[in-house]
């Protein structure tokens, strides 16, 4: 079992003393698989390849700056952190903590259930939240995420006023951090041309 590949595009690099190359790849046996057919695409150039990551958008090869990626690398990461923040609220911990305790209250897995799914919090169907279910910890540990914190709120009955802001802060950063990244000029290569 291998692969058979053969040379889809190739041309000069931007400085022009190497190439950058894209094969067209597949399996080299008929039984099903995941993916049958890919591309695969290089830089064979020392200076471009440290410049630029060769990437496919749809039916697009497009160059993107490594600058690029790593500034995106830092707004995802700048958008996690605030997550991590919010998570780590002391008012919002206080809110998991009596969330844990509404839960840990209920008198049966059967109570909880209509608790979460009426607040909006599970979907699943209740048979398989009770082969799931552990403790409210458990739960809150997984699901207690900062999508999720405006319903537990109202079931807690917190005012989410400074969440909601804590929230838009959060959203407004993801935005920034999920924009694709700009391409360096004119795609390398268009498939189907
Ligand atoms: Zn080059």
């Amino acid at each position: 079992m291998g692969t058979d590949r053969s040379i889809e595009y190739q041309g000069p690099c931007l400085c022009g003393r190497g190439t950058i190359r894209i094969d067209d790849c597949e399996v080299d046996h008929a039984w099903p698989t995941a993916i049958p057919q890919w591309y695969e695409c290089r830089i064979e150039c020392p200076t471009c390849s440290e410049r630029f990551s060769l990437q496919r958008k749809g039916n697009r090869f497009v160059l993107i700056e490594q600058s690029v990626l790593e500034e995106r690398q830092c707004r995802e990461q700048v958008a996690k952190d605030k997550a991590a923040a919010i998570l780590s609220d002391q008012e919002v911990q206080s809110v998991i903590g009596q969330f844990e305790a509404l839960l840990g209250a209920q008198r049966s897995v059967a109570a909880i259930y209509r608790l979460l799914s009426g607040a909006g919090l599970e979907s699943c169907a209740e048979g398989t939240f009770r082969r799931h279910w552990q403790s409210p910890q458990a739960w809150t540990k997984n699901w207690a995420k900062p999508k999720s914190l405006l319903q537990i709120f109202g079931v807690v009955g917190t005012s989410t006023e400074r969440l909601s802001e804590m929230l838009s802060e959060l959203r407004a950063l993801e935005e920034h951090a999920f924009q694709p990244p700009e391409q360096y000029g004119e795609p390398v290569y268009v498939l189907g041309r």
